[in-house]
Protein backbone atom coordinates (compact mmCIF):
# COMPACT_ATOMS: atom_id res chain seq x y z
CA UNK A 1 0.00 0.00 0.00
CA UNK A 2 2.83 2.47 1.13
CA UNK A 3 6.66 2.64 1.96
CA UNK A 4 7.47 1.66 -1.96
CA UNK A 5 11.23 1.66 -1.30
CA UNK A 6 10.88 0.37 1.48
CA UNK A 7 11.52 -3.59 0.71
CA UNK A 8 9.48 -5.85 3.47
CA UNK A 9 10.11 -9.38 3.63
CA UNK A 10 9.83 -12.59 5.52
CA UNK A 11 13.35 -13.57 7.44
CA UNK A 12 13.28 -17.09 8.18
CA UNK A 13 15.84 -19.15 10.21
CA UNK A 14 16.27 -23.12 10.02
CA UNK A 15 18.75 -25.33 11.63
CA UNK A 16 20.56 -22.12 12.25
CA UNK A 17 23.26 -22.82 15.32
CA UNK A 18 24.93 -19.65 16.43
CA UNK A 19 28.17 -19.79 18.48
CA UNK A 20 27.57 -18.49 22.51
CA UNK A 21 30.76 -16.27 21.44
CA UNK A 22 28.11 -14.28 19.64
CA UNK A 23 25.49 -14.11 22.26
CA UNK A 24 24.25 -10.53 22.62
CA UNK A 25 23.48 -8.99 26.01
CA UNK A 26 22.81 -11.17 28.25
CA UNK A 27 21.24 -15.34 28.68
CA UNK A 28 17.42 -14.96 29.38
CA UNK A 29 17.28 -10.92 29.00
CA UNK A 30 16.66 -10.93 25.33
CA UNK A 31 12.96 -9.91 26.01
CA UNK A 32 13.56 -6.68 27.70
CA UNK A 33 16.56 -6.11 25.28
CA UNK A 34 14.16 -6.18 22.57
CA UNK A 35 11.59 -3.50 24.77
CA UNK A 36 14.92 -0.90 24.78
CA UNK A 37 15.02 -1.45 21.06
CA UNK A 38 11.73 -0.21 20.40
CA UNK A 39 11.91 2.33 23.03
CA UNK A 40 14.20 4.20 20.24
CA UNK A 41 12.65 2.92 17.49
CA UNK A 42 9.19 4.54 18.30
CA UNK A 43 11.17 7.58 18.73
CA UNK A 44 12.44 7.75 15.51
CA UNK A 45 9.27 6.21 13.89
CA UNK A 46 7.36 9.48 15.49
CA UNK A 47 10.59 11.66 13.59
CA UNK A 48 9.53 10.05 9.85
CA UNK A 49 5.63 10.24 10.47
CA UNK A 50 6.13 14.19 11.24
CA UNK A 51 8.46 14.51 8.22
CA UNK A 52 5.70 13.26 6.04
CA UNK A 53 2.76 15.41 7.67
CA UNK A 54 5.22 18.46 7.12
CA UNK A 55 5.84 17.31 3.54
CA UNK A 56 1.65 16.89 2.99
CA UNK A 57 0.89 20.37 4.62
CA UNK A 58 3.77 22.18 2.69
CA UNK A 59 1.99 20.57 -0.54
CA UNK A 60 -1.43 21.86 0.49
CA UNK A 61 -0.12 25.14 1.14
CA UNK A 62 1.62 25.50 -2.28
CA UNK A 63 -1.02 23.96 -4.01
CA UNK A 64 -3.46 26.31 -2.15
CA UNK A 65 -1.86 29.47 -3.29
CA UNK A 66 -2.29 28.61 -6.80
CA UNK A 67 -5.04 26.98 -7.68
CA UNK A 68 -8.02 29.39 -8.17
CA UNK A 69 -11.59 28.83 -7.61
CA UNK A 70 -14.27 31.27 -8.12
CA UNK A 71 -12.36 33.88 -9.19
CA UNK A 72 -9.35 33.50 -6.43
CA UNK A 73 -6.77 31.11 -5.07
CA UNK A 74 -8.86 28.09 -2.62
CA UNK A 75 -6.18 29.31 0.29
CA UNK A 76 -7.94 32.81 0.20
CA UNK A 77 -11.46 30.77 2.42
CA UNK A 78 -11.52 30.71 6.09
CA UNK A 79 -12.40 27.42 6.11
CA UNK A 80 -8.91 26.03 4.35
CA UNK A 81 -7.02 28.61 6.04
CA UNK A 82 -8.07 26.83 9.15
CA UNK A 83 -7.32 23.24 7.93
CA UNK A 84 -4.06 24.67 7.61
CA UNK A 85 -3.55 26.72 11.11
CA UNK A 86 -5.07 22.71 12.87
CA UNK A 87 -2.04 21.15 10.56
CA UNK A 88 0.33 23.38 12.00
CA UNK A 89 -0.64 23.00 15.35
CA UNK A 90 -0.77 19.42 14.99
CA UNK A 91 2.49 19.40 13.24
CA UNK A 92 4.52 21.62 15.80
CA UNK A 93 3.03 19.66 18.87
CA UNK A 94 4.30 15.99 17.30
CA UNK A 95 7.97 17.62 16.59
CA UNK A 96 7.91 19.03 20.23
CA UNK A 97 6.77 15.62 21.60
CA UNK A 98 9.24 14.07 19.60
CA UNK A 99 12.40 16.32 20.24
CA UNK A 100 11.35 15.65 24.13
CA UNK A 101 11.53 11.78 23.92
CA UNK A 102 14.84 12.09 22.00
CA UNK A 103 16.31 14.22 24.73
CA UNK A 104 15.35 12.31 27.42
CA UNK A 105 17.44 9.36 25.03
CA UNK A 106 20.26 11.20 24.24
CA UNK A 107 20.64 11.50 28.35
CA UNK A 108 20.25 7.67 28.76
CA UNK A 109 16.49 8.46 31.17
CA UNK A 110 13.90 6.25 30.65
CA UNK A 111 11.56 7.14 27.89
CA UNK A 112 9.34 4.13 27.02
CA UNK A 113 6.38 5.86 27.70
CA UNK A 114 7.36 9.35 25.93
CA UNK A 115 8.80 7.43 22.95
CA UNK A 116 5.31 5.60 22.54
CA UNK A 117 3.50 9.30 22.85
CA UNK A 118 5.79 10.29 19.80
CA UNK A 119 5.37 7.71 17.93
CA UNK A 120 1.62 7.34 18.70
CA UNK A 121 0.63 11.12 18.14
CA UNK A 122 2.74 11.79 15.58
CA UNK A 123 1.65 8.79 12.95
CA UNK A 124 -2.29 9.96 13.99
CA UNK A 125 -1.86 13.50 13.33
CA UNK A 126 0.44 11.86 10.05
CA UNK A 127 -2.85 10.69 9.18
CA UNK A 128 -5.28 13.57 9.84
CA UNK A 129 -2.86 15.81 8.30
CA UNK A 130 -2.30 13.92 4.86
CA UNK A 131 -6.22 12.91 4.43
CA UNK A 132 -7.05 16.88 5.53
CA UNK A 133 -4.00 17.36 2.25
CA UNK A 134 -5.74 15.42 -0.26
CA UNK A 135 -8.91 17.10 0.79
CA UNK A 136 -7.64 20.48 -0.02
CA UNK A 137 -6.33 19.06 -3.64
CA UNK A 138 -9.81 18.16 -3.85
CA UNK A 139 -10.35 15.64 -6.74
CA UNK A 140 -6.70 15.83 -7.80
CA UNK A 141 -5.50 14.48 -4.43
CA UNK A 142 -7.17 11.42 -4.92
CA UNK A 143 -5.10 10.84 -8.06
CA UNK A 144 -1.59 10.27 -9.07
CA UNK A 145 -0.57 13.42 -10.81
CA UNK A 146 -0.09 14.88 -7.50
CA UNK A 147 2.14 13.22 -4.35
CA UNK A 148 -0.17 13.81 -1.71
CA UNK A 149 -1.85 10.72 -1.92
CA UNK A 150 1.56 9.01 -1.51
CA UNK A 151 1.86 11.00 1.82
CA UNK A 152 -1.43 9.02 2.74
CA UNK A 153 -0.50 5.40 2.26
CA UNK A 154 2.87 6.37 3.26
CA UNK A 155 1.09 7.29 6.66
CA UNK A 156 -0.81 4.88 7.31
CA UNK A 157 1.92 1.99 8.36
CA UNK A 158 3.06 4.20 11.04
CA UNK A 159 -0.15 3.57 12.84
CA UNK A 160 0.71 -0.44 12.94
CA UNK A 161 4.61 -1.05 12.87
CA UNK A 162 6.81 -0.77 15.67
CA UNK A 163 3.82 -1.70 17.69
CA UNK A 164 0.42 -0.72 16.59
CA UNK A 165 -1.37 2.27 18.00
CA UNK A 166 -3.33 0.10 20.29
CA UNK A 167 -0.32 -1.24 21.92
CA UNK A 168 1.01 1.99 22.09
CA UNK A 169 -1.70 3.23 23.97
CA UNK A 170 -1.77 -0.55 26.53
CA UNK A 171 2.03 0.95 27.11
CA UNK A 172 1.01 4.81 27.84
CA UNK A 173 -1.82 3.58 30.23
CA UNK A 174 0.46 0.93 31.85
CA UNK A 175 3.09 3.94 32.55
CA UNK A 176 0.46 6.00 33.80
CA UNK A 177 -1.70 4.53 35.57
CA UNK A 178 0.58 1.53 37.08
CA UNK A 179 0.18 -2.16 36.31
CA UNK A 180 -3.63 -2.60 37.07
C1 LIG B 1 5.10 -2.68 5.56
C2 LIG B 1 5.31 -3.37 6.88
C3 LIG B 1 6.56 -3.37 7.46
C4 LIG B 1 6.78 -4.01 8.66
N1 LIG B 1 8.03 -3.99 9.18
C5 LIG B 1 8.29 -4.70 10.29
C6 LIG B 1 9.61 -4.78 10.83
O1 LIG B 1 10.53 -4.18 10.30
N2 LIG B 1 9.81 -5.52 11.94
C7 LIG B 1 8.79 -6.18 12.55
O2 LIG B 1 9.03 -6.85 13.56
N3 LIG B 1 7.53 -6.12 12.08
C8 LIG B 1 7.26 -5.40 10.97
N4 LIG B 1 5.99 -5.35 10.50
C9 LIG B 1 4.95 -6.13 11.18
C10 LIG B 1 4.16 -5.25 12.11
O3 LIG B 1 4.96 -4.89 13.17
C11 LIG B 1 2.91 -6.03 12.54
O4 LIG B 1 2.04 -6.06 11.44
C12 LIG B 1 2.28 -5.38 13.76
O5 LIG B 1 3.06 -5.60 14.91
C13 LIG B 1 0.87 -5.88 14.04
O6 LIG B 1 0.83 -7.29 14.15
P1 LIG B 1 -0.21 -8.12 13.28
O7 LIG B 1 -0.13 -7.64 11.86
O8 LIG B 1 0.02 -9.54 13.56
O9 LIG B 1 -1.63 -7.63 13.83
P2 LIG B 1 -2.48 -8.30 14.99
O10 LIG B 1 -1.62 -8.56 16.18
O11 LIG B 1 -3.26 -9.41 14.42
O12 LIG B 1 -3.45 -7.09 15.35
C14 LIG B 1 -4.58 -6.76 14.53
C15 LIG B 1 -5.32 -5.61 15.17
O13 LIG B 1 -5.73 -5.97 16.51
C16 LIG B 1 -5.20 -5.07 17.45
N5 LIG B 1 -4.83 -5.76 18.69
C17 LIG B 1 -4.15 -6.92 18.81
N6 LIG B 1 -3.96 -7.21 20.11
C18 LIG B 1 -4.54 -6.23 20.83
C19 LIG B 1 -4.68 -5.95 22.24
N7 LIG B 1 -4.16 -6.77 23.16
N8 LIG B 1 -5.36 -4.84 22.61
C20 LIG B 1 -5.87 -4.01 21.65
N9 LIG B 1 -5.76 -4.19 20.33
C21 LIG B 1 -5.10 -5.28 19.93
C22 LIG B 1 -3.97 -4.47 16.79
O14 LIG B 1 -3.61 -3.22 17.36
C23 LIG B 1 -4.43 -4.38 15.34
O15 LIG B 1 -5.20 -3.20 15.17
C24 LIG B 1 5.72 -4.68 9.31
C25 LIG B 1 4.45 -4.68 8.73
C26 LIG B 1 4.24 -4.06 7.54
C27 LIG B 1 2.86 -4.07 6.94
Amino acid sequence: MGIRTSNTCDVVLEDCRIPASNLIGEEGKGFPIAMKTLDQARTWMGCVATGIAQRAMDEAIAYGKQRVQFGRPILKNQALKFKIADMAIKIETARQMVAYALTLMDRNLPHTKESAIAKCYASDIAMEVTSDAVQIFGGYGYSREYPVEKLLRDAKIFQIFEGTNEIQRIVIARNTIGRF
